[in-house]
């Protein structure tokens, strides 16, 4: 669920998709071919830019383009996430700031880290990028924890269900990149203990998860919540299915992943409007 950047300069976004430990990161080749293209974002209750000829950039978002203009480095990040995090409506939950690490070597720029609720930018690759791209960063991890977040406050889909999509999916990952984990699949799948094995892996996995959604997000569990048949608890349904199906370690299905897809489209999408708003 990260942006990530092997080398900042080329035309080819290499997106990462970090699960919780280091071992489950995944490189991909992203082709940013997507950034003029303008979807409507539905979901979010606005268009983030109007076309029809005439190209109109909501209220909030010139105000926030408006402010960061003439800011530089982590002013002008910070300034971005805490404006982009009042337009996508997530004051209530998101971090009050953002995290700033190191790659350490990995091809990493941004993360959200969903198991520390934090907005990570990996300042050494996140600097180099220009502003149109730093905000779009934001914009597309901010999207995750609204996704996230979104699921939690959906009455009637129990967390259990999210837990064990958040497991199968990082088994998955492990399974198609963690090489002691394919090793003990073939040794327990060699005793006819294959299934179990995998069984075990989820449910151990899963229980986990769900100890750390309940501590991480307890004051989000605690909101008022949106029922199951309303248009966000319809999102969060298929959400909850797309985590499941996603494994973060298969290009193709980072790229058709539901949820990778909406954060895409969303980061281009305020690439796009602040880019216009540059050029007047
Ligand atoms: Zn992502």
């Amino acid at each position: 669920m990260s942006n990530t950047i092997s080398n900042i300069n080329t035309t080819n976004q290499i997106c990462n998709v970090q699960a919780k430990s280091k071992e489950k990161e995944i490189q991909h080749n992203i082709e940013n071919t997507q950034i003029e293209q303008n979807k409507s974002q539905v979901y979010y209750g606005k268009d983030l830019v109007q076309t029809q000829n005439n190209t109109k950039i909501d209220n909030d978002l010139a105000a926030l383009f408006q402010d960061l203009k003439g800011k530089d480095g982590k002013d002008f990040a910070e300034t971005a996430y805490k404006g982009l995090v009042k337009y996508f409506g997530l004051d209530d939950v998101a971090p009050k700031s953002l995290s700033w690490e190191q790659s350490e070597g990995r091809p990493i720029v941004s993360d959200y880290r969903w198991y520390e609720n934090k907005v990570v930018l990996y300042e050494d690759y996140f600097n180099k990028a220009p502003k149109e791209k730093q905000i779009g960063y934001i914009a597309h991890e901010l999207t995750h924890l609204k996704q996230t977040t979104n699921i939690l406050k959906t009455e009637g889909l129990p967390l259990g269900n999210y837990a064990v999509a958040i497991a199968v999916s990082d088994f998955k990952a492990m399974m198609t990149r963690n090489p002691q984990m394919q090793n003990a699949y073939k040794t327990a799948s060699l005793n006819g203990k294959g299934k179990e094995f995998s069984t075990y892996m989820i449910q151990k996995g899963a229980a986990q998860t769900y100890k750390e959604l309940n501590t991480v997000f307890a004051d989000v569990l605690k909101q008022a919540k949106h029922p199951l048949n309303s248009p966000e608890g319809q999102k969060a349904v298929n959400d909850v299915k797309a985590q499941a199906m996603y494994n973060g370690a298969d290009l193709n299905e980072y790229n058709n992943c539901p949820l990778e897809k909406e954060a895409m489209d969303i980061e281009n999408s305020i690439r796009l409007a602040y880019r216009q708003t540059q050029n007047k």
